[in-house]
């Protein structure tokens, strides 16, 4: 049987930067990926945002993951020149009623150490003419990144670093070991074997169903997977707007906002569809065009300008949720071996947004978790 020090199941953007991160720690790491691509689940179907960290309970996983998180990928995108831009975001009240969500929402910026500036209606007009608010949150450090082109910049990193990826490889079970036990975890992946010390679940919309298959795993203790749609329409014609545009959230989401991509055109989106589904395998991708007239109505609440027949149906999204409805969303949870006991297993649930804007800070977290000394290489 084959032996490796590492093995990360899953090539999206989290198991990519995991991946490179325990290369670069020194681990002969591989990163085994179902599809024949990397990137072809969560983080191809997302709106390419790089969270500035407003909106998380100060001291939570995805508050302190998603700032450190900001920091390395702006950083990583400037040095290997993967195409990104700060552009800023506004988070906008439509009515008085709303300034109480702004005013909370800076006090978790304030508390998460996140640059922002509150703006008046004249000063957020002053930005952005076609706007209709009462008052704004500025965001500076809020921006949208190529995922794709990130992606490869990790994946470049993760093979310099000694690393692999083995596409069209999907892991059908595991065998872990126990505590003490002088063999590794056993993976299989079709008619390959394969042993080795760490084993990283980073499969997004599928970690709760494939943890379920790690023999030698609490099945007790794992969350039940559910998952949310999120839909996109775009916009015909120019941007109207030069940043990006959020309604006052309402309880965990982010409500139907408008982003830009680097080619500067605008779409909207995601809405919140919980899918009466049990498994990734069922998902519809389709954008019912039916969910328009949802989209027309909170637009408009923020900018009046929205011609009929402007929005057309772009794309889907589904989040890896580890919540039902009507409870209250919870952090990342990234199970290291002081919580299940298993050494050198790391299962991560519930990594949906801001998961992109996190990654590189996910990967870092993983290998602490792991124990493994921090690399004293310079970055390149
Ligand atoms: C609608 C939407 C909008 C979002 N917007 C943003 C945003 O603007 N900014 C932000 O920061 N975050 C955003 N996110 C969150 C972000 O997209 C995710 O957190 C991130 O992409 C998760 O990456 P991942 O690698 O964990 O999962 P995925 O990208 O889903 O990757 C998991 C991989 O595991 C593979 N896999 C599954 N089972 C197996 C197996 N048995 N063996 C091998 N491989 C397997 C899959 O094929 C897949 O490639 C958004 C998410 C959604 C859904």
């Amino acid at each position: 049987m084959e032996k490796v020090d590492a093995i990360v199941i899953g090539a999206g953007v989290v198991g990519l930067a995991v991946g490179r991160e325990l290369a670069r720690r020194g681990l002969e790491t591989v990163v085994t990926e179902a599809q024949g691509t990397i990137g072809q689940g969560m983080s191809s179907r997302n709106s390419e945002v790089i969270h500035a960290g407003l909106y998380y309970a100060p001291g939570s996983l995805k508050a302190r993951l998603c700032v450190q998180g900001k920091s390395m990928l702006y950083a990583l995108c400037e040095r290997q020149g993967v195409a990104h831009r700060r552009c800023g975001k506004l988070v906008v009240a439509t009515e008085p009623a709303q300034l109480a969500a702004l005013r909370t929402l800076a006090g978790k910026a304030e508390a998460n150490g996140v640059p922002f500036d509150m703006l008046d209606a004249e000063q957020a007009r002053a930005m952005e003419p076609e706007l209709r608010c009462v008052a704004a949150l500025s965001s500076p450090t809020t921006g949208i990144v190529d995922s794709h082109g990130f992606m490869l910049a990790l994946q470049g990193d993760l093979e310099r670093a000694g690393g692999s990826l083995a596409l069209s490889s999907p892991v059908d079970g595991v065998e872990l070991a126990s505590a003490g036990s002088n063999r590794g975890h056993v993976l299989r992946l079709g008619d390959w074997t394969v042993e080795a010390g760490v084993v990283v679940n980073a499969t997004g919309l599928h970690a709760p169903l494939l943890a379920r298959q790690f023999l030698g795993l609490d099945q007790g203790d794992l969350p039940t997977a559910s998952f949310a749609k999120g839909s996109y329409y775009s916009l015909a014609g120019a941007a109207p707007f030069g940043q990006l545009i959020y309604p006052a959230p309402v309880d965990a989401w982010l409500g139907v906002h408008l982003t830009l991509d680097l080619g500067g055109q605008a779409r909207f989106g995601p809405d919140h569809e919980w899918l009466d589904i049990q498994s990734p395998e069922q998902i519809d991708y389709e954008v019912d065009p039916a969910r328009s007239d949802v989209f027309y109505e909170a637009v408009r609440r923020y900018w009046p300008g929205l011609a009929d027949g402007a929005l057309q149906p772009a794309y889907s999204g589904v989040r890896a949720k580890i919540h039902r409805p009507g409870e209250p969303a919870p952090d990342f949870r990234i199970d290291g071996p002081s919580r299940h006991g298993v050494p050198g297993l790391v299962n991560l649930f519930g990594v949906e947004s801001p998961g992109l804007t996190s990654s590189m800070a996910i990967g870092a977290y993983v290998a602490d978790l792991l124990a493994l000394p921090a690399r004293s290489v310079t970055e390149v």
